[in-house]
């Protein structure tokens, strides 16, 4: 089980997210424990004010550090072992592999930013790691807690339906998964592919793979060139390379003109 705790000025924005599919289940079955703490109930004053002008002058405002460690030492007595994660376009980039060690720890505690971002003290003594979703700027770290959380909470054992479910997806094994496909057998036309109708188990697995590995190299060649490549990948790869190659000979044999044209 893994404790989220998200920490945001704005605690509304999670409770659809809370509500339904596979997060909701997960926090019925007790297999995950969800919850937000509001920055804000940890601000001082009658307008509990979150956050304050930069240091230097500048544009736009920044998080003031009291509310952010009052918010954080409140979810570390929900979750003493919990790690605290800073939502920010400067962190390392969250991908599946980040996911998966994420959802080896016991508790996650989500900062999400508002504003030109928090006071950088808290960033030194407070946070365990910064992440960022991709090189681009949102408006609050929200959306950002909301997709860790979704990717880190489906690999957790028992989450999802199917046994193996997230074993085979996307970048699970350096690949992005096959093409798959549903009834009807026919739709505007186009068939789904006759192998996958035959009941030959070993058939499909071949073929699977195939269709993985094809997929990543038009669409995610770089996954490629970084995965550790199997005997039997290899193979698959090998059988490509001849059959390319005897498609350009048979060009050659063709037209040699084109061919010694096109050097
Ligand atoms: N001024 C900051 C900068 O340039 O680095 C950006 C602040 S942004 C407008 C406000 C908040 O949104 C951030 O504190 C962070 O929590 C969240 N945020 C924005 N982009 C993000 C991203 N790519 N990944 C994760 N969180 C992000």
């Amino acid at each position: 089980m893994i404790n989220f705790i998200a920490l945001t000025i704005f605690p509304e924005m999670f409770n659809s997210f809370w509500s339904y599919g596979i997060i909701r289940k997960g926090i019925e079955q007790k297999k995950i424990s969800a919850s937000t703490i509001n920055i804000r109930d940890f601000a001082e004053g009658k307008h509990r004010v979150t956050d304050d002008r930069p240091y230097g002058g500048g544009c736009g405002m920044v998080m003031k550090p009291e509310p952010l460690a009052g918010a954080i030492r409140a979810a570390r007595k929900k979750a003493p072992s919990a790690k605290t994660i800073l939502l920010t376009p400067q962190g390392r980039v969250f991908n599946q592999n980040v996911a998966c060690e994420f959802a080896s720890f016991e508790g996650l505690i989500l900062v999400c930013g508002r504003y030109e971002g928090i006071d950088e003290r808290i960033c030194h003594n407070f946070i365990d790691y910064e992440i960022s979703i991709g090189d681009y700027v949102l408006t609050g770290g929200e959306p950002a807690a909301m997709i860790i959380i979704d990717a880190v909470a489906r690999l957790i054992p028992g989450m999802l339906g199917g046994k193996n479910s997230a074993e085979n997806d996307s970048f699970s094994h350096g690949l992005l998964e096959y093409a798959q496909y549903t009834r009807p057998r026919t739709f505007e036309g186009s068939e789904v592919p006759e192998v996958l109708l035959s009941g030959n188990h070993m058939e499909i697995e071949k073929w699977r793979l195939e269709a993985s590995l094809i997929r990543t190299f038009l669409k995610r060649k770089d996954l490629l060139e970084k995965k550790l490549i199997s005997k039997n990948e290899v193979k698959i790869l090998e059988k490509w390379r001849r059959d390319i190659e005897k498609i350009i000979h048979a060009q050659s044999l063709r037209s040699p003109d084109t061919l010694s044209g096109s050097k």
